[in-house]
């Protein structure tokens, strides 16, 4: 009999410690590391082919996120809160690729997703699974757009939800936050700042806690990013994968899901190299993995305008570093005069418009291949995680725009000219 779930049990990724995942866990009681959430691929295996899978449908009032289910942590259908999210497409894109030197580059467009941002994805997951095990409240610390999706999810799901953000987040999280009817909170700090404050609240509070990679379940939902990605192309991952890393839930998630592909013998061995870019003022991830490092100090005074990649510190950096280092893959900071740059090229050339955290990747991939790491005939995959519109319009915008007066006998001259 197939089961609509294979979730088994949590496993402590540090020091393997075996959790039961029938009750509510944030992280390993024993180490305080970060839990993953295991399920029964070898009995998977048997009732689900790859083929299967492919020729499977979303249903309607799920959607495509949900197509996973055997993979995912709710066993419960009727549990799940769903805003279609996920089944976002992989672009081809030859106009950006041809400027960058790339004859095969993907952009996975995550601004499609519910609330624009891929934290939909997590947070679809994270608070279907805590609606599963009985919750009442649910918190998390954001830089922006996580708080835009637990509000989001929380309400779908008739559940309070407690945010918490830095006072200077983007104008449309708080927005998308209250709209939802959130206890929004703004902090006068950083998101590690907003996170002591869910920490030292949730228990007596009664909150489930679903801050980034401090529960097992977010990372369960990005990571459909990878199992998306393999199946969108043709179980042949590509060659190296750019990704603008915060917390790391996404690059962490792919990675997991990578493995339980293998393990289910639906894809092979082979492994993107993994490429974590992160801004010039906030790169804990990159110092690290520059200096050998397995664990990221904080990192002092974080300022960017991807918001969320402004995360000082990340719980799960050992498991950022480990996924970078076992795939041959790198870490780099861009400014972000490169991230605005990246945004308006990739504007321009495809008609996406991504958050600054998608020009990180853009602004990478023209740094690697001018580099030599990467070769031009390369696969490469660009995450933009979120729309641009999400963010204040990007500061060198080449504006010259026309007031034209209707009434104007002299109005075709000012039209603007024809494009050369
Ligand atoms: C949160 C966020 C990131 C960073 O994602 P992690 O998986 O936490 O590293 C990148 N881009 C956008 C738009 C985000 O909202
Ligand atoms: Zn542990």
């Amino acid at each position: 009999m197939s089961r609509f779930s294979y979730l088994t049990d949590l496993e402590c990724t540090a020091c393997g410690a075996v959790h039961s995942a029938s009750e509510w866990h944030n992280v390993c009681t024993l180490c305080g590391k970060v839990l993953y959430a295991r399920y029964d691929l070898a009995a998977l295996g048997k009732t689900l082919s790859r083929q299967e899978m492919e020729a499977r449908r979303p249903d309607p009032a799920l959607g495509p996120l949900w197509r996973w289910h055997e993979l995912l942590p709710v066993g419960n259908q009727a549990a799940i809160v769903s805003l279609g999210e996920g089944g976002t497409p992989l672009l081809p894109a030859p106009r950006v690729g041809k400027q960058i030197g790339l004859t095969h580059l993907w952009i996975k467009e995550e601004g499609l997703n519910p609330t624009a941002s891929f934290k939909a994805r997590g947070m679809a997951v994270a608070v279907s699974r805590a609606r599963e095990l009985g919750a009442r409240a649910l918190a998390a610390p954001s830089a922006g757009n996580a708080a835009g999706a637990l509000a989001a999810y929380a309400a779908r799901a008739g559940l309070p939800a407690y945010v918490f953000m830095p006072q200077d987040a983007p104008e449309p999280n708080k927005v998308e936050s209250l709209v939802a009817a959130a206890r929004l909170h703004l902090v006068d700090g950083l998101i590690s700042d907003a996170g002591a404050i869910v920490r030292a609240n949730a228990g007596p509070r009664g909150w489930f806690d679903l801050s980034t990679l401090r529960e097992p379940y977010r990372a369960e939902g990005k990571k459909t990013l990878g199992l998306e990605l393999a199946e969108q192309s043709g179980w042949q991952l590509p060659d190296v994968i750019i990704y603008p890393t915060g917390g790391g839930t996404g690059i962490v998630g792919m990675w997991k899901a990578f493995a339980e592909l293998e393990t289910l013998g639906w894809i092979g061995a082979h492994r993107p190299r993994m490429v974590v870019v992160q801004a010039e003022g906030c790169a804990p991830i990159v110092r690290a993995y520059q200096q050998g490092e397995r664990h990221a100090t904080p990192w002092q005074g974080a300022r960017t305008i991807a918001a969320g990649m402004r995360v000082p510190a990340a719980l799960g950096d050992y498991l950022i570093l480990d996924a970078v280092r076992q795939s041959g893959g790198t870490a780099l900071t861009v400014t972000d005069d490169e991230m605005v740059e990246g945004t308006l090229l990739l504007g321009r050339t495809e008609g996406l418009y991504g958050a600054p955290e998608g020009g990180a990747t853009v602004a990478a991939a023209l740094r690697l291949r001018h580099d030599g790491w990467i070769a031009p005939h390369e696969r490469v995959v660009l995450f933009n995680t979120g729309s641009g519109l999400k963010y204040p319009a990007p500061t060198t915008l080449p504006i010259n725009v026309p007031l034209l007066n209707p009434r104007d006998p002299d109005l075709s001259a000012k039209i603007l000219p024809d494009i050369g």
